[in-house]
C-alpha cells in the first residue's frame, strides 16, 4: 500500500511538472523575440559605438540603430565630447542592411564571415581534394558576376565609406614602417599600435628586420568605381593597406599566381609565395587586422581593419571549448 501511494505521489508530481513546463513554453512563444546575440560581439569590436536593437512587428525582423562618434576617438578627443551619427538598419539574418536593400538581400551575405585567427597557413601538399575544390570553386565564384558578398553598409557608415567624395573628407596622410601611406582617419590609431609593437619586436627578431628592408611601398586608399551590386574592395573605404616587395619574384595573389600556373594555382607550395612573417600577421591579427593570405583566394600583401571579425572568431571558438 504504501508502495502504491509513493509511485502515485511520483505520477502525479510527474504530470504536474509537465504540464507547467508546457505553460512555460507557450509563455515564450507570447514573449518578445531575443535580440540578437551576435550584437555583442558588435559592441565589443567596437567599444565606442552603440548598437540597439528594437524589433519591428512589421519587418518581423530586428532593427539595429548604430550610434557611433563623428570622429576616432582618442586621448585629445574622447568619447564622451564627441558628436554622435546615428543608423538604422535591418538585421536581416546578421546582414545588416539599409530597409531600401531588402528587396534584394539575396545579394548580401551576413557581415560576420569566417576567418581563421592565430595559428599559421596549412600546406597545400596536404589539402584533401574536397578542399581543393572550395579552392577552385571561390577562384571561379570571383569572375561570376551577382555573386552574393558580405554586406558592407555597417563599414560604410562607420568609415564614411559610402562614397568617394566622404572617404576623402576623411583620410589621413601617415608615415607607416617608413612608408608613406593614405588611409581611413579611423584606422590611423590602431595602425600607430601595430607599428609600435612590430618595431619593438624588429630590435631582437632578424626575421621581421629582413623583412622591412624588403618592402619596397605600402599602398593604402585606392578608390575604384564599381557596380551597384558589386563587392567593393577596402581599400575603396581606405581601411586596408598592401605591404609591396621591392623583388616580385615569388608568388604573392592568386589571380597571378592562376596566369602563371593555372588550375593547380591553390597548391602552390607555401616556400613558393611571398609573405609576410607570422610575426608580423600575428601582431596585425591581435590588433584587429586580418590578412589576406588566410582567403581561399589569397593575398598576401594584404591587411584589412576587421575587429569585428577577430571578435566572431574569438566568440564562436571559445563557445566551443
Ligand atoms: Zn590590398
Amino acid at each position: 500500500m504504501r508502495f502504491k501511494s509513493a509511485l502515485l505521489i511520483t505520477l502525479l508530481l510527474f504530470i504536474i511538472t509537465a504540464i507547467f513546463a508546457d505553460e512555460k513554453l507557450e509563455d515564450n512563444k507570447n514573449t518578445q523575440p531575443i535580440p540578437p546575440q551576435e550584437l555583442e560581439i558588435f559592441r565589443k569590436a567596437f567599444p565606442h559605438s552603440t548598437f540597439t536593437a528594437t524589433y519591428s512587428e512589421k519587418l518581423e525582423d530586428w532593427l539595429i540603430t548604430v550610434s557611433c562618434p563623428t570622429t576616432p576617438v582618442s586621448a585629445a578627443n574622447p568619447a564622451t565630447s564627441s558628436k554622435r551619427r546615428e543608423i538604422t538598419f535591418c538585421w536581416c539574418k546578421g546582414r545588416l542592411i539599409p530597409e531600401t536593400e531588402l528587396k534584394r538581400k539575396s545579394h548580401y551575405l551576413p557581415v560576420l564571415e569566417e576567418y581563421p585567427f592565430g595559428g599559421e597557413l596549412q600546406s597545400p601538399s596536404t589539402y584533401t581534394q574536397a578542399q581543393i575544390e572550395k579552392y577552385r570553386q571561390a577562384g571561379l565564384a570571383s569572375a561570376r558576376k551577382n555573386e552574393p558578398f558580405a554586406s558592407q553598409f555597417l563599414s560604410d557608415f562607420m568609415y564614411y565609406g559610402s562614397s568617394r567624395k566622404s572617404v576623402e573628407q576623411h583620410l589621413a596622410r601617415i608615415k607607416f614602417l617608413g612608408h608613406k601611406v593614405t588611409v581611413n582617419e579611423w584606422i590611423v590609431d590602431p595602425l600607430a599600435r601595430v607599428e609600435k609593437r612590430i618595431l619593438e619586436e624588429q630590435k631582437t627578431s632578424t626575421v621581421i628586420d629582413t623583412f622591412l628592408k624588403g618592402i619596397d611601398h605600402m599602398d593604402g586608399y585606392n578608390w575604384r568605381e564599381i557596380r551597384d551590386v558589386e563587392r567593393k574592395s577596402l581599400h575603396g573605404t581606405a581601411i586596408a593597406i598592401d605591404f609591396i616587395p621591392i623583388k616580385m619574384n615569388k608568388y604573392i595573389y592568386w589571380r597571378w599566381t592562376k596566369d602563371i600556373r593555372g588550375d593547380k594555382w591553390m597548391l602552390t607550395p607555401l616556400k613558393s609565395r611571398w609573405m609576410p612573417p607570422y610575426e608580423i600577421i600575428n601582431i596585425f591579427e591581435e590588433e584587429g587586422f586580418i590578412w589576406g593570405g588566410k582567403w581561399l583566394i589569397w593575398d598576401n600583401m594584404h591587411f584589412e581593419y576587421r575587429p569585428e571579425l577577430i571578435e566572431f572568431y574569438k566568440q564562436t571558438h571559445t563557445e566551443k571549448q
